[in-house]
């Protein structure tokens, strides 16, 4: 079931992809849109599989930022990804469409409010930071169990 509040997620996502559409003079299909991301990530955007993951827990407490700039922010990382393939997720590209095609300043960490999120720990691998919860990081300290990133398939290493 969708809730009001994620129709309105999926709407905003269909705005931007319009508006990328209209600006870049192509066609982009809708990005099949989950809301399982979890821990202190607000979204993220899986390129290949052109889907988009939102974190339900933050979107309720912080609707106005997803709708201002998470939104925007990850939708960018598919428009980038179409038009110039694999790029750094956070460079030029990115924030060429960001500022031209969505007027939003491309900041690459949000300020929201995550009280109601459990503590995630920072994890770098090649190409961007991974927030593991308390339980991975345990594992990860113990030496119990390595993690790997699912994009450049670096072993996670800590900040
Ligand atoms: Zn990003
Ligand atoms: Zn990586």
């Amino acid at each position: 079931m969708t809730s009001p509040l994620q129709q309105r997620v999926l709407a905003r996502v269909n705005d931007c992809i319009t508006q990328a559409a209209a600006q870049l003079s192509r066609e982009f299909p809708l990005p099949k849109v989950h809301f399982n991301q979890r821990g202190r990530i607000a979204g993220s955007a899986w390129l290949e599989r052109w889907e988009l993951r939102f974190n339900p827990v933050l979107l309720i407490d912080n609707e106005a930022e997803f709708m201002a700039e998470i939104i925007p922010h990850e939708v960018a990382h598919l428009i980038a990804f179409a038009c110039f393939g694999k790029v750094k997720p956070h460079g030029p590209e990115w924030q060429h469409i960001m500022q031209s095609v969505f007027q939003v300043t491309p900041r690459t960490r949000h300020r929201l409010n995550t009280s109601k999120v459990a503590p995630t720990f920072s994890y770098q691998c090649g190409c961007r930071t991974h927030q593991l919860t308390l339980r991975r990081h345990n594992n990860m300290q113990r030496g119990k169990q390595r993690y790997q990133c699912l994009h450049c398939n670096e072993i996670l290493r800590k900040d």
